[in-house]
């Protein structure tokens, strides 16, 4: 299957294969070390930022792929001011769709993935609600979401872990997993797919929600404020004795 701009690479096969071998302890302390650092500076518990059902979570994070937060949130907003549910937007027609959620990056793409998506889950489980999904184990439910197209590790994360579901799950966007790479808690050649499952192998088994979702916005909030994609300010992190980019960059 092509690979559509602006979604993830859809792959039960790979979902369930993705298992990396055991992180080794000194790996594990860093992660740990990361995430007190991160969480003195910006505050866990961080309080979560929707309480949307599963698939409006779904719908929300299909619309948000490599779009401005504001610009993702207006043409949710639309959609549910448009059409009274979403079996009305499975209905709809593909350009009114377009259309009304005009704001996002790729319209054209997402307004029939998100027709797809709707049809696929109605075709699998016989209606709109992704509600079941709370009976299944973290793993089984991120499997269940990934086989259907579009669905990548992020967003069945994010649906798991940002819905009223508040399921043990780790989501990794840009921001997080350049922190991860240049820290060293993942390799350099190593993916936002792939470091998924890496990066949450890192981190305790038993770890509740709240501090799984905190791990993931500490390091996202510091990906955006601290660690930025041109020009990091690793001369006022907290994390520069446990980065190596960093104490390279400050030798230089
Ligand atoms: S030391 Fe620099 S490169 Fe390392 S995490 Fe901090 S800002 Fe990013």
């Amino acid at each position: 299957m092509s690979m559509l701009p602006g979604f993830e690479t859809p792959s039960p096969r790979r979902a369930r294969r993705a298992e990396p071998p055991a992180p080794s302890e000194a790996l594990r302390d860093k992660a740990l070390d990361i995430h007190r650092r991160l969480c003195g500076v910006y505050h866990c518990p961080i309080p979560y930022f929707h309480s949307l059902d599963p698939l409006s979570e779904l719908i929300s994070s299909l619309l948000s792929h490599r779009t401005r937060n504001a610009d993702s949130g207006r043409a949710f907003k639309a959609l549910r001011a448009r059409w009274p549910d979403w079996e009305a937007v499975e209905a709809a027609p593909t350009e009114e769709i377009e259309a009304t959620i005009r704001g996002v990056t790729w319209p054209e793409l997402k307004a029939p993935r998100i027709k797809a998506v709707l049809s696929a889950i109605r075709e699998r489980q016989g209606s709109l609600n992704l509600d079941f999904l709370s009976d299944m184990s973290v793993e089984d439910a991120r499997t269940w979401l990934q086989a259907i197209p579009g669905i990548g590790p992020k967003t069945s994360a994010a649906v798991l872990s940002f819905s009223t579901l508040r399921m043990p799950a780790l989501p990794v966007d840009s921001h997080h997993h350049r922190v991860a790479q240049r820290t060293g808690l993942i390799g350099k050649s190593v993916d936002v797919g792939p470091s998924h499952p890496i990066l949450r192998a890192q981190l305790p088994a038993d770890w509740s929600a709240q501090a799984l979702y905190d791990n993931h916005e500490v390091l996202m909030l510091h990906g955006q404020k601290v660690c930025f994609h041109h020009k990091p300010a690793c001369d006022r992190c907290v994390l520069l004795e446990l980065c190596p980019t960093g104490q390279a960059r400050m030798q230089r």
